[in-house]
């Protein structure tokens, strides 16, 4: 049996405004080739699971769990000024 949804044009806009809507507020973060450093995507700051990513500079495919590939920018110094822990 077939499980396959079908979207009318209306419902795919519908969808794509919520999405963009939802996005609203989020912060955005570059995901890097552990590779290479090359960034392989952005992605918003509720992104988790695992994502299939082909780097388009060594054109390794890797396996990336969001939650292990958090770190941010300026994150180092912050941890070292002892603020946490
Ligand atoms: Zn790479």
């Amino acid at each position: 049996m077939k499980n396959t949804v079908v979207l009318t044009a209306e419902e795919k806009r519908r969808r794509l405004e919520l999405s963009r809507k939802e996005s609203e507020g989020l912060t955005l973060r570059d995901i890097h080739c552990p590779y290479c450093n090359f960034i392989i995507t952005r992605v918003f700051s509720d992104a988790g699971g695992h994502y299939l990513a082909k780097c388009q500079k060594c054109k390794r495919q890797v396996v990336l769990n969001f939650a292990y590939f958090r770190r941010q920018k300026g994150i180092g110094k912050r941890k070292a000024g002892g603020s946490a822990q």
